[in-house]
């Protein structure tokens, strides 16, 4: 048998003792590199306890403590992210720069989770009546739980944990089965920076170890991240027993695409963001709007994407991976035949794509469909994959329309070189996250990461100020001293005096 993925209760990495294992494969070769264990009942059950356990002495840690362990992170992923990013893309296939970026992207959370005794900071007011002042803290959770997707091992991990640890609270990790070695070894690095033990746990599987954490009594809050329906899932299962759920799921972006664009600079940040880690970014853009006369750079776009071709990720000249897994990428092909069948012309069509060399790897090369239209699945779906369905429209208005008529709301972007048009844009599109001239908008940590509509279900998001509500608990205060004894009688009315 392959190296087996460990478990980490406790402080301890162990082997599961399970007979349930999920293959992890190279997507490239479908070599089977590790195995993941579906992790038993008992050793669910002592994952959680210890969580609930270390939360007793974890949460009573000095903030200044809890930061400097964050610190110590920080510079310990830096040190080694080349590493990390190797065994990142040798079980994802992305492209060694891309998973340099995956890291980073994470890097940045806990940085920003170093600040953690300035984000936590309540507010006071003083004199709220005579001589009583309010203030307010905020206390962590308790056990918090983690269930991240196979598209970021590195990034999506470190968006939660981190930030919940600093915020005094314990936290189980579930990665995804696909590519479970990246977020192994970023929890390695946690313990050499000090984390105390029990404060992180990891535990492997799929349904049946997640449907415990959302219905265990001693979870509390729940983050997620992966598709719509098992989003959908996670949210009505962890709110049914009353816990908080943030669950980012889906999405469909469009990228609107003005007459008075910037021509080489809108092609250039097209393709990126359309075939970019195969589709495989939840913020890629799977729909491009040409607005009017724009609709005449199609050919030229054509041609740039006819271009790109996909490779092993230590291929320099590649510019992206394989898709993750051989059902991934039949759902894709079987979607490029839908929009064939349903009347969309295939302009570009990856379906035979191949890779010398890699003749098992599960390829697909950049695809492009024109005269969509918004009734066809190709539109209607999330494909996660190297698909870039083009839509003509002829005002800026009718645009805004077709994006706000589709469900999801994760990511959108404008280019144009009117400020009145990025303003009307920015004002009337109902997506969490606009981009002006900049094709993946992903904010960086101060700000949170924020889906709408479909795309997200809760109502804090991820990272930022947000994340912080969202593992914590608000106490206020209202107190009063004396400095003379006083005795103004009984206060029958819930009026402060
Ligand atoms: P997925 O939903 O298949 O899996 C995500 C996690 O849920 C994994 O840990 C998996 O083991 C677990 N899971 C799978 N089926 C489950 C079930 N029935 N019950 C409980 N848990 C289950 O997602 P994926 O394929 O790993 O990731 C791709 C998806 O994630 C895409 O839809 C993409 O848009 C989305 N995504 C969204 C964001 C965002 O911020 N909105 C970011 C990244 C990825």
């Amino acid at each position: 048998m392959s190296k087996q993925v460990p478990l980490f209760i406790g402080g301890e990495f162990v082997q599961s003792k399970t007979d349930q294992w999920i293959p992890v494969t190279n997507p490239a070769t479908q070599e089977v590199i590790a195995q993941v264990p579906c992790t038993t009942d008992e050793e669910m059950e002592a994952a959680i306890a210890s969580a609930a356990k270390t939360f007793e002495t974890w949460k009573e840690t000095p903030i200044s403590e809890r930061a400097r362990i964050m610190l110590r992170y920080q510079a310990l992923l830096k040190e080694h992210q080349e590493e990390i990013a190797t065994i990142l893309c040798e079980e994802t296939g992305k492209t060694f720069e891309d998973g340099m970026g995956d890291v980073w992207r994470g890097i940045e959370v806990v940085e920003h989770a170093c600040n953690i005794a300035s984000l936590s900071m309540g507010e006071t007011v003083e004199n709220v009546a005579r001589k009583i002042d309010s203030y307010s803290y905020t206390q962590p959770l308790g056990v918090c739980v983690g269930i991240t997707p196979f598209n970021f091992p590195a990034m999506i991990p470190l968006w939660m944990f981190p930030l919940a640890i600093a915020c005094g609270n314990t936290f189980i990790l579930k990665p995804s089965e696909q590519d479970p070695n990246t977020p192994t070894r970023l929890v390695e690095l946690f313990q050499q920076a000090g984390a105390p033990e029990g404060v992180l746990q990891v535990v492997h599987g799929g349904k049946e170890q997640v449907d415990k954490l959302l219905t265990h009594p001693v979870t509390q809050a729940i983050s997620f991240v992966g598709s719509v329906a098992v989003g959908e899932h996670i949210y009505k299962t962890g709110t049914d027993h009353l816990k908080r759920v943030q669950a980012f799921a889906g999405a469909k972006n469009h990228m609107v695409i003005m007459p008075d664009a910037q021509k080489n600079h809108l092609i250039n940040n097209l393709v990126g963001a359309s075939v970019g880690a195969g589709g495989q970014r939840c913020m890629a853009i799977s729909v491009a709007v040409f607005v009017g006369e724009s609709r005449k750079w199609i050919p030229e776009l054509k041609e740039a994407l006819s271009k790109v071709r996909p490779g092993v990720w230590n291929d320099k000249e590649a510019a992206y991976g394989p898709q993750i897994n051989p059902a991934a990428k039949d759902r894709i092909l079987s979607f490029i035949e839908a929009g064939k069948k349903e009347g969309a012309t295939c302009e570009l069509d990856g379906s035979n794509c191949t890779v010398e060399g890699y003749p098992d790897g599960n390829w697909v090369g950049p695809t492009l469909f024109t005269n969509v239209t918004t009734d066809m699945s190709i539109y209607k779906e999330e494909i996660f994959g190297p698909v870039l369905c083009c839509i003509e429209a002829d005002t800026i208005e009718e645009a805004i329309e077709l994006i706000n008529e589709c469900p999801y709301g994760n990511g959108t972007s404008i280019f144009t070189a009117s400020g009145a048009a990025a303003r009307k844009f920015q004002h009337e599109i109902k997506v969490g996250q606009v981009g002006i001239n900049v094709p993946v908008p992903v904010p960086l940590p101060f700000f949170s990461f924020t889906g709408w509509r479909k795309s997200f279900y809760g109502d804090q998001h991820a990272y930022g100020k947000q994340a912080i509500k969202f593992y914590t608990e608000t106490k206020t205060v209202t107190a009063r001293w004396f400095e003379d004894d006083i005795n103004t009688g009984a206060n029958m009315t819930i009026n402060l005096k």
